[in-house]
C-alpha cells in the first residue's frame, strides 16, 4: 500500500480522521495553553473555561444541558460507568435487559457483570430479527420490577441499523426503570434531542465523529441517581476523577459544533453514495445481500455478505488497492468467529463469513465508490474460483 493519501477509507465505523478544524481548534491545547484546568491562576482557568465551552458545545448537540455532560476517555468508559452505576444504586434488583447485538463494550461487561459487581445478575437479551430490528412487545414483556438498567443501543455499528431508544426509553421509565444507550455510531449522524426523551444515560465517542481517539462522553440526565466509575479528584463535578484531556475535550466540542451544524447536508450526500455503493455491489455481484433494515439505518453503513467467500480474504484483496474496510466489527477482527450481530439475525454462516462493513464518511468522494465498484468484482469472483463451497450454478 503507498502513502496514506492513497488510501480509501470506508471503515468509519471503526474511526474517523480528525476534521482540520478540530485539530485547529485542538492545537493551542496541546503547546501554549497547557495549564491544569483545576488551577486556582487564570493561566488554568482559561482552559477550564475551554472545556466548558466543549461542554456547551456537546450539550448543544444532544439538546441536554451542559450540566448533564461528564467527559470520559472513551465510549467504552461512559458504557461502564452507566451501567455500573445503576447497578450500585439498586443492589436490591438483580435484572438487566439489553440486546444480542451490542458492541463488546456492552455485552462483554454485561456477560462478566458477577465479576465487576460480585453480585448474581439474570440478563435478558433481546432478539433481533433478520432485519436487525427488536420487537417491541418483547421488549415490554421482559421488563420486571426486579429490572435495574435497561441498555441498548441507538445505532449498531456493524450494519448501522437504528434501535427506537426514544420508545424503549419511555417504556422503561413508566415502569421505573434507568436507561442506557450507547450512542458512539448515532451521535452526528442521527438527530437528537434528549430533552424530548426518557433517557437517564448516553454514551458518546469522540473518534466516530472526526474527534480525536481517547475522548468521550457520559450523558447523565439531571436527578439520575449516580455512581462515579473512576474516583479521585472533583473533576466533572466529582462524577469523574482524573485530569482532563483538555485537547481532545476541546476538539470533540468543535466536532459536535461542526456535526451539528452540517448533519443533514452531509448526510444527504453521504447516503447517496453509500447508496450508490451498495446498490452497485448488489447488482454486479450474485449471491451479494444486504444486512441489516433497508431503511433504519444510519445513512453511512453498507454491511453486504458476499456468499461463499472468507471476510478476511476479500480485505486482504481489497487491501492491495488501499481500499480499508472491515469484517464484522473491527473490535472482532482477528478472529473467524463470524460476527455475534449477523448470527443473532440469523445469516446463514455461508454468508456471516463473507460479509463486509463498508462505513463511508463526508470525506468520502464518488470516485472513491466508483473504484470499489470497479475492483470488487474481480476480487469476489477470483476468491469464488478458490472456494470449496462455490458452485455458480447453485
Ligand atoms: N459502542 C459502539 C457502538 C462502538 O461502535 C464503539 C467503538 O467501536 C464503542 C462503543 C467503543 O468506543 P471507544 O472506542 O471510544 O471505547
Amino acid at each position: 500500500m503507498g502513502s496514506p493519501e492513497h488510501v480509501i477509507y470506508m471503515d468509519n465505523n471503526a474511526t474517523t480522521r480528525i476534521a482540520p478544524e478540530v485539530l485547529e481548534a485542538m492545537m493551542p491545547y496541546l503547546t501554549e495553553w497547557y495549564g491544569n484546568p483545576s488551577s486556582m491562576h487564570t493561566f488554568g482557568g482559561r482552559v477550564g473555561q475551554a472545556i466548558n465551552q466543549a461542554r456547551q458545545s456537546v450539550a448543544n448537540l444532544l439538546g441536554a444541558a451542559p450540566e448533564e455532560i461528564v467527559f470520559t476517555s472513551c465510549g467504552t468508559e461512559s458504557d461502564s460507568t452507566a451501567i455500573l452505576s445503576a447497578l450500585q444504586t439498586y443492589p436490591e434488583k438483580n435484572h438487566v435487559v439489553t440486546t444480542r447485538v451490542e458492541h463488546p463494550a456492552v455485552k462483554n461487561l454485561c456477560d462478566n457483570l458477577e465479576i465487576f459487581t460480585g453480585r448474581k445478575y439474570h440478563t435478558t437479551r433481546l432478539q433481533v430479527d433478520a432485519d436487525g430490528s427488536i420487537d417491541l412487545q418483547r421488549y415490554k414483556d421482559s421488563l420486571t420490577d426486579e429490572t435495574a438498567i435497561v441498555s441498548v443501543m441507538w445505532a449498531n455499528n456493524e450494519t448501522g441499523v437504528i434501535f427506537p431508544v426514544e420508545e424503549m426509553a419511555r417504556i422503561a421509565k413508566e415502569r421505573g426503570i434507568l436507561f442506557h444507550t450507547d450512542a458512539v455510531q448515532a451521535v452526528g449522524k442521527v438527530p437528537i434531542n434528549l430533552k424530548e426523551t426518557a433517557i437517564d444515560f448516553l454514551s458518546l465517542s469522540g473518534h466516530k465523529l472526526h474527534a480525536p481517539k481517547g475522548v468521550g462522553v457520559l450523558y447523565l440526565r439531571k436527578g439520575t441517581p449516580f455512581i462515579p466509575f473512576l474516583n479521585g479528584g472533583h473533576q466533572e463535578h466529582g462524577r469523574r476523577g482524573g485530569t482532563e484531556n483538555v485537547a481532545s475535550i476541546v476538539g470533540l466540542g468543535k466536532a459536535c459544533e461542526l456535526a451539528g451544524a452540517k448533519m443533514e447536508e452531509e448526510n444527504t450526500r453521504v447516503r447517496a453514495l453509500r447508496d450508490k455503493l451498495e446498490t452497485g455491489l448488489l447488482t454486479s455481484i450474485p449471491k451479494s445481500l444486504r444486512n441489516g433494515h433497508a431503511e433504519q439505518r444510519l445513512p453511512n453503513t453498507a454491511n453486504i455478505s458476499f456468499e461463499y467467500v472468507e471476510g478476511e480474504a476479500i480485505l486482504l484483496h481489497m487491501n492491495q488497492y488501499g481500499i480499508c474496510a472491515s469484517s464484522g466489527s473491527a473490535c472482532t477482527s482477528g478472529s473467524l468467529e463470524p460476527s455475534h450481530v449477523l448470527r443473532a439475525m440469523g445469516v446463514p454462516f455461508t454468508a456471516a463469513h463473507g460479509s463486509i462493513r463498508f462505513s463511508l464518511s463526508v470525506y468520502n468522494t464518488e470516485e472513491e465508490v466508483d473504484f470499489v465498484l470497479d475492483k470488487m468484482p474481480a476480487i469476489i469472483a477470483k476468491l469464488r474460483e478458490l472456494s470449496p463451497f462455490w458452485d455458480e450454478n447453485k
